[in-house]
């Protein structure tokens, strides 16, 4: 396996780290494709993270079992949502192969292709033959998959994050909703120690930094009277949203009914949509995969190699 940042991803680490039961992208009352794909997805992360599921995530840290939603008139309603402490996550689905994993971007260039499918691609000193290739690189599979002879576009949808960091720890867990309840949530707020970590609408809107916190901060304090922010620093985050583009450049992602798998010769390209959704995209790319078992490794790994984790933005600054 082969990742050219620091374990962990560019946008999972970003993540809000919510598995969502469909309820956020259901929050006028109507159903949407997207919100019937994710309504499974808290039972099966609960399972595994019991270590009853088809992969053990015992060990990972739920920061809430619920997200509260708050209306703008003041209503509080329960959302069957999971929140996970992401870092952690990522630390336990790569320790069965932290030895196996490279720490290399894959370079479009390095990937050779004959009329059968992809038949190696370079890493570094490696020349990696596989009998199956897997691409789910997120933003990178925009030039990976073009080299790899998919014919399928990317979309990227710039998200601006907002770190407000704490003098003391909060657990706050929620959808801040507007009358236009359509809209999806204006602002999505979730806890990590001493940091909330906001998303939502608000990190959609391209105002520059300082009206984006002034905004935050109104809308903290509109829906948390109680929040004392007295001490609190606030720091911009930008991120961006891989997402394929294969409906079209601006439909809306509440149409989106799966995860998205495409097999082309011996590759697979993916994108999960959401973290939510990864089981879901498990199960789509085996059901492609067919009966085949993974061949035996050919290559030992590195044993005893301790990979490089990356960090979430709202982790405490290095001193
Ligand atoms: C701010 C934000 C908040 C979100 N919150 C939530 C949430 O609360 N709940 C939810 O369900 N979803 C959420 N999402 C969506 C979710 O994070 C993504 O759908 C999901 O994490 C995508 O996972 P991924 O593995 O496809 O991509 P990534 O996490 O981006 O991982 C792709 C990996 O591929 C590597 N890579 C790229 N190019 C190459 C290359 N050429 N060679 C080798 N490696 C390469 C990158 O280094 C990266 O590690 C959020 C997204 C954002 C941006």
């Amino acid at each position: 396996m082969c990742d050219g940042n620091a374990v962990g991803g560019q946008q999972t680490l970003a993540s809000q780290g919510i598995v969502h039961g469909g309820g956020k992208y259901a929050l006028d009352g109507r159903d949407s494709p997207l919100s019937r794909a994710l309504a499974d997805m808290p039972g099966r992360w609960r399972a595994c993270l019991r270590g009853d599921g088809e992969i053990d995530l015992r060990g990972v840290q739920v920061l809430s079992q619920r997200v509260t939603v708050y209306g703008p008139d003041g209503t509080r309603d329960e959302l069957d949502e999971v929140v996970v402490d992401v870092p952690a996550l990522v630390r336990r689905l790569a320790e069965p192969v932290a030895d196996r994993l490279l720490p290399w971007s894959v370079p479009a260039d390095s990937i050779t292709r004959t009329a059968a499918g992809v038949e190696r691609v370079e890493c570094g000193e490696y020349a990696i033959r596989a009998d199956t290739y897997v691409f789910a690189a997120g933003i990178g599979n925009e030039s990976l998959a073009s080299r790899a002879g998919f014919d399928v576009s990317m979309r990227r949808r710039p998200l601006r994050q907002l770190v407000v960091r704490l003098p003391r720890p909060v657990a706050l867990f929620a959808h801040c909703t507007s009358d236009n309840a359509g809209d999806g949530p204006l602002m999505t707020v979730t806890s990590h120690g001493n940091a909330l970590y906001v998303g939502g609408g608000v990190a959609e809107d391209d105002a520059g930094p300082d009206e984006h916190i002034r905004v935050v901060r109104g809308l903290l304090a509109r829906y948390f009277p109680a929040l004392d922010l007295d001490g609190a620093t606030f720091v911009d985050v930008s991120a961006v949203r891989a997402e394929p583009g294969v409906v079209s450049p601006d439909a809306d992602i509440r149409e989106a009914r799966d995860p998205f798998v495409t097999r082309r010769g011996n590759c697979f390209l993916c994108w999960p949509i959401k973290m939510s959704l990864a089981p879901r995209l498990g199960d789509l790319v085996l059901a492609q995969w067919g009966s085949r078992e993974p061949l035996a490794p050919g290559w030992t790994g590195h044993p005893g190699t301790r990979p490089a984790f990356g960090r979430p933005p709202y982790a405490t600054p290095p001193c």
